[in-house]
């Protein structure tokens, strides 16, 4: 260990560009075992680990660093899998520069640990042996509805199910995974390690319903009465406009969503209508993680020019640093300090959208800059396609108020320690907490888990 002089940080190597943009396959390559241990050999062990506190789940992440290191691969196999209910899809997907890695004592000076690519290996490495997550052979007698299949839900039915609770699983979609399925792209997560975990979480005994949609399919009342406890992990799927004066008079302004899971799907070999993207000169507004899967996909999908607008600067761009960069190298062009002011409609197709000019106010006490809109300085960008990446609010399905389960000013399921005020329902991930990462609704899938067996005893 300690040898961050010796090995410089090395990031997985991504696919070359021209390559990349012919397909929707995975960017990155998982690190191979040399080269995962020695990154894994740079690690300091510091006594009170930054990266374990900047990581949402407390991932023991030196310990499974010094096992990788050290070649003892079954251990930090069994190490990174303790605390994560999925850690090659986090190892992913996470925004590491901001997490475990932003926090990790090498990032001011020698480079952080590799901590995300280390993660994948170790799952990945050791799926190729044969191993596999473990589960209580003990079953318990008492019943727990999972409603939703997105992370948080995965999230608690692997942790319920490693304590041998019965666990179903009720989804509404055509496959399980949620947001891993259908919103995040395939150039990030490939779908199949979202397939591997539902289906080691069904040998695992779970049973899972899809097309089901809770108050339509199933009544609700019924779950009520048949289960010993639900977790509700509906995540938060409403897409947000930006609140301008044109945007839904226009067949072609869409949110963020309709543009990635249409053209998902379509991946996935189904027979349906997605946004067509191909030759038009795209537009899309927002600065997160989502905007950037869509100028992504966008390029992908052969369009004649991408944009991404976005109210502040680079700087105070909120999503993931390396996101940004990838859709640089792959031709996405930024334009920073605009906000839109209206879309421009001509026959019920938006021709352009009127952006004014915004600056950054000197930084307040807390360091944060404020946006400050420039007065006059109005212009129009042209565009075929408008795609709005706003983020997302919950949608409140009507069978909260049958379950009487109480929700907030702005939609979120109100809990306590993940209890809502129906005793029998648990709640977490987006719908409670409002939109946020994967890891976090992990976190909040785990937890709920926790609570809900504590409850039994
Ligand atoms: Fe880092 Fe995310 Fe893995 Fe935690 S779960 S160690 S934040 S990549």
């Amino acid at each position: 260990m300690l040898n961050f002089t010796k090995f410089e940080r090395i990031n997985p190597e991504k696919r070359d560009v021209l390559l990349r943009l012919k397909d929707f396959n995975e960017v990155y390559k998982v690190f191979g075992t040399q080269r995962a241990e020695e990154q894994a050999d740079r690690c300091m062990q510091c006594g009170d680990p930054y990266c374990h506190t900047g990581c949402p789940l407390g991932n023991f992440i030196p310990a499974w660093l010094k096992q990788t290191a050290t070649k003892n691969p079954d251990l930090a196999f069994a190490l990174s899998n303790e605390t994560s209910p999925f850690p090659e899809i986090l190892g992913r997907i996470c925004p590491q520069d901001v997490l475990c890695e932003g926090a990790c004592s090498l990032n001011t000076g020698h480079g952080a640990i590799s901590i995300g690519a280390i993660e994948t290996h170790i799952s990945e490495e050791a799926f190729a042996r044969g191993m596999k997550p473990k589960f209580s052979e003990h079953k318990k007698d008492q019943k727990i509805a999972v409603i939703g299949s997105g992370p948080s839900g995965i999230s608690a039915a692997t942790f319920l199910l490693r304590k041998g609770y019965n666990v179903e699983m009720f989804e509404r979609a055509d496959r399980a995974g949620g947001l891993l399925m259908y919103g995040i792209p395939g150039f990030k997560l490939d779908k199949t390690t979202v397939d591997r975990r539902i289906n080691w979480l069904l040998e695992a005994g779970m049973t899972l319903h899809l097309n089901c949609e809770i108050g339509k399919d199933r009544d609700i009342k019924e779950l009520e009465s048949e289960f010993d406890a639900i977790y509700l992990g509906i995540g938060a799927t409403a897409g947000r406009f930006a609140g301008i004066e044109g945007e839904k008079d226009a067949s072609n302004v869409h949110l963020a969503m309709e543009l990635l899971t249409g053209i998902q799907k379509r991946n996935l070999g189904k027979n349906v209508d997605f946004i067509d993207v191909k030759d038009k000169n795209v537009v899309v507004i927002g600065g997160g993680d989502t905007a950037m899967d869509c100028v992504r996909t966008s390029v992908r999908e052969k369009a004649k020019s991408v944009k991404c607008l976005y109210r502040r600067d680079e700087a105070n761009m909120p999503g993931s640093k390396k996101e940004v960069v990838n859709a640089k190298e792959e031709g996405v062009e930024y334009v920073f300090n605009v906000s839109p002011k209206s879309i421009v409609v001509e026959n019920g197709i938006a021709t352009g959208i009127e952006l004014l000019t915004t600056s950054m106010s000197e930084p307040d006490e807390s360091g944060r800059q404020k946006v400050v809109i420039n007065e006059g300085s109005e212009y129009i960008e042209d565009a075929d396609i408008i795609i709005m990446a706003l983020g997302f609010s919950p949608e409140v399905p009507t069978f909260l108020k049958d379950l009487n389960v109480d929700t907030n000013s702005w939609g979120g399921i109100e809990t306590s320690n993940y209890k809502t005020s129906n005793k029998k329902v648990y709640a977490g991930g987006d719908c409670q907490r409002g939109a946020h990462l994967a890891v976090t609704a992990a976190v909040d899938g785990r937890e709920a888990a926790r609570t809900i067996i504590k409850n039994f005893s």
